[in-house]
């Protein structure tokens, strides 16, 4: 039994499912061009977890080189973007909280890469937004 936090999510046409089992450490709203493009949306909502705390249980995900310390992955059936791993910190993974089962579990405390997002994207949510990474 884990009687911990359980987070259950999954890709668009359902070949991937996930589980996250340990408590978020942080969820940032991530402006950045890259998160934007590989989303094909205006930012995308992510979830820190240490990377013991996530487990793939269904399907395989396919990976890209996004940058020079940046993978995502993404199923390969419907696109669907899954996780980002930074190759410089290999500690954590990062997942995308619009893929869980019920985003609302969790709660975004941060604006990361404000100073990239869209100036059509209006945010009054009164969390602190950063021109860069949210500092750790
Ligand atoms: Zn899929
Ligand atoms: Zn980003």
């Amino acid at each position: 039994m884990n009687d911990g936090p359980q987070l259950d999510g999954g890709c668009r046409c359902g070949a991937i499912r996930y589980q996250a089992t340990t408590e978020p450490l942080d969820v940032t709203n991530c402006h950045c061009s890259m998160c934007r493009r590989s989303a094909s949306a205006p930012f995308l909502t992510w979830i820190k977890l240490p990377v013991d705390g996530f487990s793939l249980n269904q399907g395989e995900l396919r990976e890209y080189r996004s940058s020079d310390q940046g993978v995502r992955s993404f199923c390969p059936d419907c696109g669907c973007q899954i996780l980002f791993h930074d190759l410089s910190d290999t500690q954590f993974v990062y997942v995308t909280a619009a893929t869980l089962d019920d985003p609302e579990s969790v709660t975004p405390d941060s604006h990361s890469y404000r100073v990239d997002g869209l100036r059509w994207i209006h945010i009054d949510d009164g969390l602190p937004a950063y021109d860069a990474e949210e500092p750790q």
